[in-house]
């Protein structure tokens, strides 16, 4: 005999009531997943692609990110700079300075190329998400808005125990240490020079005279009425 259909199956009144009521209960007693945001912030991974910086002090407009944007959404203009040259007889280098650099949001699909292309790490991943706008051609972001991203972009994460220390930082470190000796030479030169005024002009004229450099006030000058002129007979 044929199995009767589920249409045809006799139900206990009320089952489908208490199947429902039970889901509720059981959903009652969950912790909520659901943030109510605006008023209440979510937790986004550091790493979230929400919008990208531009730190335009490490842009050399090098057009790498723009050639390779697959959106083609990235605008830069620049104008060529000539800077004179250190030394002289050197010779003039020219440099690009940046003029526009824009980004246009309502076509990035936040691939992350630019920023996985750009040789100079001028470009960055910020977590911030809250910039939408009613119209979409504001959402072309030019560098100032760009750069002020810059300040919401993580630290990166730290290095394992006992990594290599990256190049960058040891090239960094070995300029400031630089810069360091440089000024602690400095400060010494002006500290001995101001001991040397202090001395005074006595302390010069009881120097040997034969001593280079004391010459205060108190030294004869080598052209004095007692040195012998050149023709005086
Ligand atoms: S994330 Fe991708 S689409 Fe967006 S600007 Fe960068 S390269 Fe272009
Ligand atoms: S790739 Fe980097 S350095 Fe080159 S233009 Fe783009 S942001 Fe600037």
């Amino acid at each position: 005999m044929p199995e009767p259909l589920p249409s045809t199956r006799s139900r206990i009144p009320g089952s489908g009531l208490a199947k429902g009521l039970a889901v509720t209960l059981r959903t009652m007693t969950r912790k909520t997943v659901t943030a109510q945001y605006p008023d209440t912030q979510p937790h986004l991974p550091p790493r979230s692609r929400g919008v990208i910086g531009l730190f335009e002090e490490n842009c050399t407009v090098c057009m790498l990110c723009a050639r390779e944007c697959p959106d083609w959404c990235i605008y830069i203009d620049s104008h060529k700079e000539t800077v004179p040259a250190a030394n002289p007889g050197g010779r003039e280098r020219s440099r690009n300075v940046l003029d526009r650099f824009a980004i246009d949001f309502s076509l990035c699909m936040y691939c992350g190329i630019c920023i996985e292309v750009c040789p100079f790490d001028a470009l960055f991943w910020s977590p911030e998400f809250e910039y939408a706008e009613t119209d979409i051609r504001d959402l072309t972001h030019e560098r100032d808005k760009l750069r002020e991203w810059m300040w919401t972009v993580p630290a990166p994460p730290a290095l394992d125990p006992g990594a290599e220390e990256p190049k960058e930082i040891a090239a960094a470190r070995k300029t400031a240490d630089k810069l360091a000796a440089a000024e602690a030479a400095q400060a010494e030169q002006a500290a001995q020079a101001e001991q040397a005024d202090h001395a005074g002009p006595t302390a010069s004229a009881d120097a040997d005279p034969a001593t280079p450099g004391a010459t205060g006030p108190a030294t004869p000058p080598a052209t004095g009425p007692d040195t012998p002129q050149e023709g005086e007979s």
